[in-house]
Formats: structure tokens, C-alpha cells, sequence
């Protein structure tokens, strides 16, 4: 059964690969995953390199920066026409970076910047960390609104992420206040914010952010990326068809990728739609006989 890749519309947006020490699989692997989910393609989008002063571990080391890409961009050249592999990079993002960032960007033709604020990482700690986890949180906050407004960045990854260095806790109630503050100046930068469905050391039973937030995102008009935050090749794109769902829920209309740093959105029900040509394509293909299989589905 051809799954004409033309007619899918769902990406996944948010992978990592080898290359930051702390994924497994090559992105024939992931690709694999993605095809087989019928996914239209992936976003690569690993851990940016950092200047001298930071942590360097986990993430592309400075002098292999145009490996990654030429890994990309091969992948890309591998899997034309059947899985889009994409070039992007999920980028930290402290206060003062914003010159290392700028010439980062302009280093390769990244069609995605996905932002990040590591906040359980030590630069972070060692800059931030305080006993009082309430200020704490609200300093995070701030931080992502301001994170928005360098206009470094397309979209703001798992953005409640703070919500798991004092998991006991946390409560949006608490600082309902300042939070509509950071959103609302995040709502009027246009930057997206993702539903970070991804697993890695969660401490609350929930993705990132929680509904309560995706609520509070969807009554500003900030838009919505789903990644997984795959560092294995198995979780590309395994909850989307249930975070698509409780997006519709919440309400909603559409979910954005990018393309050219641009913002493209995907009416939530065509994305849902999409995926359900993966069930037909799937069931139908032990019906199908004839020698070559293999070369009937890439074809
Ligand atoms: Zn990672
Ligand atoms: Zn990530």
C-alpha cells in the first residue's frame, strides 16, 4: 500500500540524534519511524553548541557543527520523496547569549530554531537556582518571555519544564498572575510554544506544558508545535495522535511547523485526518500480495 506522501500534513518536530551523546539511532532510523507513522517528515533539531563559558556536555560540540548539518542534509538527500528530514536546532537560550545565538543561526540554512531554557541544567542552577521554588518559577517565566522577544527563536520548547525541579511544588494556581503576564508578552512576539509530549526524567504525570497552560496559551492565540523530544528512534511522533486530541479539545483549530524560519499551520482535524491514512495503509498491507513489497510501498 503507497501512502502518497504528498497528502500528509503531520511532521514530527522536535528529534535528536547521536551527535549529543545522549540519543541512540541514526536518522535512517528515526525516518524509518516516521514513515511508518505516516508522518509527512521530520525536524531535526539537536542541542545547540555553547559558548566557551558553559557546560559543553550533551549537546554538538563547537567544531562539529557542519557535521551535524551534513548529516541533516544528507538524510534529507536519502529520503526524498518518501520522509522530509529538515534541518533545525533546539537552541539554549540564556541571558547575554543573544550574539553567540545570532551568528549560530546564520551558520546553516536552519529551517526551525526551537528555543529552550534548560532550567535543570547547571549553568541555569548555578545561576538561578534559589531555595524559594515559587521565585524560582516566576524567574522561568520571565525568562521565556524574554526568551520570546530576542526573536532568536520560532517557537519556545517544553515550556512548563521548570514545573519538575520542585514537582512537590508546583501548582499554576500559584502564580497565575505572572504567568498570564509572561504569556501575554509571549502572545504579542507571534513566537509558538510547544506540547512537548516527550518522557525523559518527567517527575509530574503530565506533558509539558499541562492542560491548564495549553488553555491559557490557546485564549492568547499563541501557537502550537507538538514534538516529542525523541532521543530514540521509537518515540517519534508516539503520542500524536493523542495530543492532537487534546489540543481539538481544549480548542484549538490548528498546529504549526516551520518552513524558512516561516510559520505554516495544519487545521488540527486535516492533521488527524492524516494520520488515520497511516491505519488504512497499514492494515491493508498484509492483504496486498506480490513478490517486492518493499519497493511497492517506497515507490
Ligand atoms: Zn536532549
Ligand atoms: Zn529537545
Amino acid at each position: 500500500m503507497i501512502v502518497d506522501q504528498m497528502k500528509l500534513t503531520c511532521y514530527e518536530t522536535h528529534i535528536h540524534t547521536p551527535m549529543c551523546g545522549h540519543a541512540r539511532g541514526s536518522l535512517g532510523d528515526y525516518a524509518e519511524v516516521a514513515r511508518r507513522r505516516n508522518l509527512k517528515g521530520i525536524y531535526v533539531t539537536d542541542h545547540c553548541p555553547m559558548p566557551e563559558s558553559y557546560e559543553h556536555q550533551g549537546r554538538i560540540a563547537r567544531d562539529r557543527l557542519s557535521e551535524y548539518v551534513e548529516m541533516v542534509v544528507q538524510a534529507g538527500r536519502d529520503w526524498a520523496g518518501r520522509v522530509d528530514v529538515v534541518l533545525g536546532i533546539e537552541s539554549d537560550w540564556l541571558p547575554g547569549m543573544e550574539p553567540w545565538l545570532e551568528r549560530l543561526h546564520r551558520q546553516a540554512d536552519f529551517q526551525y530554531v526551537l528555543g529552550s531554557i534548560h532550567c535543570h541544567l547547571p549553568d541555569y542552577r548555578r545561576l538561578y537556582l534559589t531555595d524559594n521554588a515559587l521565585a524560582f518559577q516566576m524567574q522561568y517565566f520571565t525568562h521565556l518571555a524574554q526568551a520570546a522577544e530576542t526573536g532568536l527563536f520560532d517557537a519556545l520548547a517544553h515550556p512548563d519544564l521548570v514545573k519538575d525541579i520542585h514537582p512537590d511544588q508546583w501548582q499554576v494556581s500559584r502564580l497565575l498572575t505572572h504567568l498570564k503576564t509572561c504569556l501575554d508578552r509571549i502572545a504579542s512576539t507571534g513566537v509558538a510554544m510547544e506540547l512537548n509530549t516527550g518522557a525523559e526524567k518527567k517527575a509530574l504525570a503530565e506533558w509539558r506544558p499541562g492542560v491548564e497552560i495549553l488553555k491559557l496559551m490557546n485564549e492568547r492565540g499563541i501557537p502550537v508545535v507538538i514534538g516529542s523530544d525523541a532521543h530514540e528512534p521509537e518515540q517519534v511522533a508516539k503520542h500524536l495522535p493523542s495530543a492532537l486530541n487534546m489540543l481539538k479539545e481544549i480548542g484549538f483549530a490548528t498546529t504549526s511547523y516551520y518552513r524558512g524560519r516561516r510559520r505554516l499551520d495544519v487545521p488540527i482535524a486535516d492533521a488527524i485526518a492524516s494520520l488515520k491514512q497511516q491505519a488504512v495503509a497499514s492494515e491493508s498491507m498484509p492483504l496486498r500480495s506480490g513478490p517486492h513489497p518493499e519497493q511497492d510501498r517506497s515507490g
